[in-house]
């Protein structure tokens, strides 16, 4: 069963209210990590303080990807000077997800791969195993304590991990308390996915949420708990959100698949699965603009190397990411 109502309030005016300078949260982090605790790395989770929430990104594991569909029209000359692609054209990339705990609940935003598909998943995209139960736990929780997932989309690096196999290879929610929450246009499209989005999804990574009654479908902007929003950017898919968080007067962004890696910070990186890249160019100019000018903390759902920073300019006027390491 779908719930069509879902109850949250629409607000998307509280995305931008009330944004006021506070000592950075980097500072906190630096502070939590002398006396000698272990650097941050890729690998390592990257958890801060964010206000009163505790926000932390945690990651699927590491997925290959083919470097063409990750960079859509910019030549291959250009992004292997970055990124070297292995023997099959393949970039690695982080699944990143993000937790905020709150005292009003932990939403998880996006779900990684997950483990329903591993053979295919090892095969096709190198994918060893997932691995996002386990740092969820390393924050400190388990599944039964996640009440919202917010998903930017369905595509199956985002969405794999809502649903596993159960007793007699049954497909069930991972999260067995949560709401997850998806907007209405992109479920309405991948219900019954037309033959380019084919390849990109599995539908039973989404459908059984119907079914268990654990879906809410978001019509725009939705503050999901206080604090949190869900924010609709379109580009990538039909309704592709994002999240963002505000608390204490500091504000971060998990920016889906608007911006996956730093190196789509520049205009003309764009993937070549963006149902409307032109869309996709217009919303991260403002966003990574309204980042860098506010200061706010920007996490990326598939860059291997930095999970989060700031966005900084260049004397050029480019954007560059400052990263959250301490
Ligand atoms: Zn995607």
């Amino acid at each position: 069963m779908i719930h069509e109502k879902p109850h949250f309030r629409n607000r998307p005016e509280g995305i931008d209210g009330g944004f006021r300078q506070q000592p950075s949260p980097v500072d906190r982090l630096r502070k939590a990590f002398k006396n000698g605790r272990p650097r941050l790395g890729y690998e390592r989770m990257v958890k801060m303080q964010l206000g009163d929430f505790t926000v932390t990104s945690v990651s699927d594991g590491l997925i290959r990807l083919d470097g063409g569909t990750l960079f859509g029209i910019v030549p291959k000359p250009l992004w292997q000077q970055r990124i070297a692609p292995d023997r099959r054209n393949r970039i690695a990339l982080g699944l990143n997800c993000v937790l905020i705990q709150t005292d009003r609940g932990n939403v998880l935003v996006d779900t990684g791969n997950g483990g329903k598909r591993q053979a295919l998943m090892r095969q096709r995209f190198g994918h060893r195993s997932s691995r996002l139960l386990s740092e969820i736990k390393a924050a400190g929780l388990s599944p039964n304590d996640i009440d919202y997932v917010l998903l930017s989309h369905l595509h199956f690096d985002h969405a794999g991990g809502c649903t596993r196999l159960g007793a007699e290879d049954a497909v069930v929610p991972v999260f067995p308390k949560a709401r997850y929450l998806i907007q209405r246009a992109d479920w309405e499209q991948f219900r019954t996915p037309n033959g380019r989005a084919r390849g990109s999804i599995f539908t039973d990574d989404y459908l059984p949420l119907g079914d268990s009654g654990q879906l809410d479908l978001l019509d725009g902007d939705t503050e999901v708990i206080p604090g949190v929003w869900a924010r609709v950017t379109g580009g990538h898919t039909h309704a592709h959100q994002i999240a963002v968080m505000e608390s204490g007067g500091q504000r971060a962004a998990f920016l889906g698949d608007l911006v996956p890696t730093q190196h789509h910070m520049a205009p003309a990186w764009i993937t070549s699965v963006d149902s409307f890249p032109e869309e996709t160019l217009e919303r991260k100019q403002e966003l990574l603009e309204r980042a860098n000018r506010d200061n706010w903390i920007v996490f990326f759902s598939h860059d291997p190397h930095n999970r989060a920073g700031y966005v900084d300019r260049t004397d050029d006027n480019k954007f560059r990411l400052r990263p959250v390491t301490p």
